[in-house]
């Protein structure tokens, strides 16, 4: 089946809708497009579920001044194309105004999860991204929606979104995909030039030097910020972050205990890397999903797929 292309929220709404009268799940992938194999996980794991709707949006409302909105990759007809390939069954990729009708001063705002990390390097970023995810929601009325755990507070964010109004949809969040050589992939990894593809990999290494620390028995949590912050700030041209914190709800702690996430970011050349990793520490550290009730085993189950 082709793969077709909607513009319009009453489009995506119409096609919703008759999906699910003919009992399917519908299925939103939330993109910015330039797609790559960590985006197509995700519409795989939606091919799972139900019919896959992938959002194409490059989002102005997420991006703090001064960042690469002007210059994003844009590339419809190649993600079609790929999209195509893998199944999903739809494309919804709104104009601007679409999705901003003139005049329009309605905004969503998660507190408290929104603040620290990201949400004190990006200006509104969150406010953008919570804003634009309530108006994909409301406007597709998915079933389930699929986000990655490289974007690990977004989910998180996103997760108390959907608590907080009680809004109809599922949400799983997928392992993230990585580069051989540990790079999680990005479409920002194309800002990339020459030797700083491979200083790129400091972040993914950052936070391995901090889960070893903690399997070898480290559990103070500035001497494992410290060590992780002398690694990014030797590969990484400038350090925004590289921290650990608690799950879910992003406290600060003094002593690792429990899930909590390692979560770096970072400039690298012109592009802003981010990644974490989400570790359950106790007796033994291990790597565990950032929420368990959230993977795509747990939401199949719910779904009875
Ligand atoms: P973006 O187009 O960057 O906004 O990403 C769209 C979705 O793909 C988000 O839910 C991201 O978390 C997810 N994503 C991006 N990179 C990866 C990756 N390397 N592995 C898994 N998911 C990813």
């Amino acid at each position: 089946m082709p793969t077709r292309l909607l513009t319009t929220v009453e489009e995506a709404r119409d096609l919703s809708r008759s999906w699910r009268a003919s009992g399917r799940n519908v299925v939103l992938v939330p993109t910015m497009g330039d797609l790559h194999e960590g985006h197509l996980s995700l519409v795989r794991a939606g091919l799972d579920v139900g019919d896959v709707v992938v959002s194409i949006f490059v989002n102005p409302m997420q991006f703090a001044p001064g960042e690469d909105f002007e210059s994003y990759p844009r590339r419809l007809e190649a993600d079609r194309a790929r999209l195509e390939e893998v199944g999903a069954a739809a494309i919804f990729a709104p104009s601007v105004e679409e999705i901003y009708p003139p005049g329009e001063t309605t905004r969503v705002e998660v507190r408290q999860l929104s603040a620290p990390l990201c949400g004190q390097h990006r200006e509104g970023h969150f406010l953008g991204v919570t804003t634009v995810c309530t108006k994909l929601f409301v406007g597709c009325e998915p079933d389930v929606a699929i986000f990655g755990q490289k974007d690990a507070q977004q989910c998180l964010v996103l997760w108390r979104l959907v608590r907080d109004l009680r809004l109809p949809v599922d949400l799983v969040f997928s392992p993230t995909i990585r580069e051989k050589d540990g790079l999680a992939m990005s479409s920002r990894n194309r800002y990339l030039e020459g030797e700083q593809r491979d200083r790129a990999v400091t972040l993914a290494r950052a936070l391995g030097r901090g889960r070893q620390l903690l399997e070898s028995g480290e559990r103070d949590v500035a001497t494992i910020e410290r060590e992780m912050r002398s690694l990014l700030a030797a590969g990484a041209d400038r350090p925004d972050y590289v921290e650990l914190r608690r799950v879910p709800d992003l406290e600060r702690l003094d002593l690792a205990e429990g899930r909590v996430l390692l979560a770096a970011a970072a400039y690298v050349g012109r592009a802003r890397l981010i990644d974490n990793l989400c570790l359950e520490v106790g007796e033994a550290v291990r790597e565990v999903p950032l929420l368990d009730a959230h993977t795509l085993q747990a939401v199949r189950a719910r779904h009875a797929v």
